[in-house]
């Protein structure tokens, strides 16, 4: 794309910010479609994205986060009420079960986190990279999130 037209389109964008909100809003159905579309047609493109703009992304996290610290502390209240299983997990005892020197999945040995696939099983941890596990979770239609390590447990059982 040209330059020119490049600069015209982001200024058009800036100018009918709220147009634009509320015809997406409007046809939610259709763009969510069409997101899942490009998205199969271009696997690598977000992931390869976000490499290269890591550290701007940090940085606009971070300065999103200064001014709105009050939905942030929203958020998290929002989380604990309906996570009280994760929370009871995450903040006592986490550190009692141990963590293996690599990732179970892909073998990294950076960033490592437990993985808990289970919360009524605190016990069970499985460490992955940090990549990795932004991976075991996928959103289902009801926008509910569903542990993949726990799926393929339970598909292996049945066979
Ligand atoms: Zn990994």
């Amino acid at each position: 794309m040209e330059e020119k037209s490049k600069d015209y389109q982001k200024k058009y964008r800036k100018k009918n910010k709220q147009k634009i909100k509320k015809y997406r809003e409007e046809h939610k159905e259709y763009f969510k479609r069409k997101n899942i579309e490009w998205n199969k047609k271009n696997p690598n493109y977000n992931k390869d994205w976000r490499e290269k703009n890591r550290i701007d992304i940090r940085r606009k996290r971070r300065e999103w986060t200064k001014g709105n610290e009050g939905r942030v502390v929203e958020y998290t209240k929002n989380w604990r009420k309906k996570n009280p299983e994760k929370l009871k997990v995450n903040s006592n005892g986490n550190k009692k079960y141990p963590i293996k020197n690599k990732c179970e999945w892909c073998g990294s040995t950076y960033r490592l986190q437990r993985h808990h696939p289970d919360y009524s099983r605190p016990e069970y941890v499985i460490t992955l990279c940090a990549y990795c596990h932004t991976k075991t979770y996928n959103n289902e239609k009801g926008g509910k999130t569903k542990c993949l390590v726990a799926n393929q447990k339970t598909k292996k059982k049945k066979q």
